[in-house]
């Protein structure tokens, strides 16, 4: 059975909204309205004035012990790659049980929404790329270099397919990635940890047909092939304690999807608003939308087909700008040919899956986020490496005016922490010698 918290299973009309629309704001527009108590989304009964609700309808990041034998799937970008401050482009996390986590995409715009979790750099460091468009691994520079400054102690991992050649693939998009940010590693590697700054990648046959790429401490992965804009694009299934999650890459339907995507818990699967849209408010030729929408992704009424032949517990559409102008016309789309469980994903939705239940929530989060420290430390930096600076660039320090304007502040700190006299200047020369 899946629970619709926010948008309410029964009536299927604010149902489409799932998006930005605060909790508080959704109760306004729907008072006394018998869904609201169907759905507890006043937070169950309370009985004391002064007391707890004993059941919200948000989640509050890091307030909520996942159980051993449960999934949690946090919505960090669910967008288009046109950026928009409102909706970062493809990620998904997920949580399992056993404490791991599993990130899926990490599109353009999402490492915000993922940061604003506060979950330890530690345990972000496994990455599934459904395929290599940069709506869905274009924060990979964000991760990396931030999760690497906030104290990840060890190398970020990526997993992702090959290509029809091997400049297609994963391995030549990381080892490339890394040499567009050579200065960056370079002069960091320099300061900080060395090895929390590479990227251990594992290229695995984008043809393999439901074939695991992972497997430890009971988790699952799977991956078969997707069919969008040339050969290379995989969809992911993971599976743990008996719960199956489908993360559907971009996708035109396919025969892979229908077959190993059955019966999952959560099916995520992409779904493009019409191609009228695409004209009227993305500014395409009509001939372009109707490729975009229609040839190499796939249609709300396409995506509606694709979820009644796989009927999954509770089906999950994406990869659309979810706002007033297009949120009800896509669900009257899906609803022409699917009337089960759904939810039209927004950034920040969270979704709990046990064998019994699919919830649906909103996450609450804030804009400022900082970074949380785990139980891991970084290595020391490595010894002898090359110097960073010259001594013309050192030359050009003004010293004699900031020292004495910084001294007071930087005594006290040093004191405070028991540091020694950090003459930067003396020890970058020294390393010039
Ligand atoms: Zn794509
Ligand atoms: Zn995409």
């Amino acid at each position: 059975m899946s629970t619709r918290r926010i948008s309410g299973v029964s009536l299927g009309v604010a149902v489409a909204v799932g998006c930005a629309i605060t909790a508080a704001g959704w109760l306004k527009g729907h008072e006394g309205l018998a869904i609201v108590a169907d759905a507890q989304a006043a937070g169950g009964r309370i009985t004391d004035p002064n007391g707890v609700a004993p059941d919200r309808y948000v989640y509050y990041p890091g307030t909520e012990v996942l159980d051993k034998a449960e999934i949690r799937v946090i919505a960090c970008g669910t967008g288009m790659p046109s950026a928009r401050r409102g909706q970062a482009a493809t990620c998904f996390l997920v949580e399992t049980g056993n404490g791991d986590k599993f990130i899926f995409d990490i599109g353009s715009g999402s490492m915000a929404n993922l940061a604003a979790l506060m979950i330890p750099y530690q345990y972000l460091d496994k990455v599934f790329l459904t395929h290599l468009h940069t709506d869905h691994m274009g924060d990979i520079d964000s991760l990396w270099a931030g999760g690497w400054t906030a104290g990840r102690p060890n190398a970020l991992r990526v997993w992702g397919p090959s290509g029809m050649t091997p400049q297609l693939g994963t391995k030549y998009s990381m080892e490339h990635f890394l040499k567009h940010a050579n200065w960056d590693y370079t002069t960091r590697k320099f300061n900080i940890s060395t090895v929390a700054g590479t990227i251990e990648t594992t290229e695995f046959d984008y043809k393999g047909v439901n074939q695991v790429v992972y497997q430890e401490h009971g988790v699952t992965i799977r991956s078969w092939p997707a069919v969008h804009s040339g050969d290379g694009p995989i969809s992911y299934a993971l599976e743990y304690n008996g719960i199956k999650v489908v993360i559907g890459g971009d996708t035109f339907p396919n025969k892979w999807f229908l077959k190993y995507a059955k019966d999952a818990d959560l099916a995520i699967h992409e779904a493009f608003v019409a191609p009228e849209l695409f004209v009227t408010l993305y500014g395409q030729p009509p001939q372009l939308a109707w490729r975009a929408c229609c040839a190499f992704h796939t249609s709300g009424q396409a995506f509606g087909k694709v979820m009644s032949e796989v009927k999954p517990r509770h089906a999950v559409a994406y990869h659309f700008l979810n706002e007033e102008a297009t949120r009800y016309s896509l669900y009257d789309n899906i609803r022409e040919t699917y009337d089960g469980p759904l939810s039209m994903a927004a950034d920040m939705m969270v979704w709990n899956i046990t064998k019994g239940k699919v919830t649906e929530r909103m996450a609450v989060s804030p804009d400022e986020a900082w970074a949380v420290s785990g139980t891991g430390r970084q290595p020391p930096p490595d010894k002898g490496q090359p110097p960073v600076y010259s001594k013309f660039i050192l030359d050009g320090r003004w010293d004699e005016g900031a020292q004495p304007a910084q001294k007071r502040m930087l005594d006290e700190f040093a004191q405070k922490y028991k540091l020694q006299d950090q003459d930067w200047r003396k020890q970058m020369m020294k390393k010039q010698q």
